[in-house]
């Protein structure tokens, strides 16, 4: 059950043996480069969520549960 937008999309190529048709998030657009990120979220330019505020603040890491973390706005 991911809820990063970026593991939702991996998690949906995984290969499956059921027969129900699953839902695929194609990831497009350019990888930004590490040695010199722009402000905000390094995965605003290929993220299908992405708001204006993903641009100007990046995302805390935060747990949204007992053991799990997640750096995403909108989680
Ligand atoms: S913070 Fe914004 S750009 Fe980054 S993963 Fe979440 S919705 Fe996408």
């Amino acid at each position: 059950n991911p809820l990063h937008p970026y593991s939702k999309a991996l998690v949906s190529y995984s290969p499956t043996i059921s027969k129900e048709e699953k839902m695929r998030y194609t990831i497009t657009g350019e990888v930004v480069t590490p040695i010199n990120p722009p402000p905000g979220c390094r995965f605003a330019s290929r993220c299908p969520m992405a708001r204006r505020e993903c641009t100007e603040r990046e995302p805390e890491l935060r747990y949204v549960g007992k053991d799990r973390l997640v750096a995403c706005h909108f989680v």
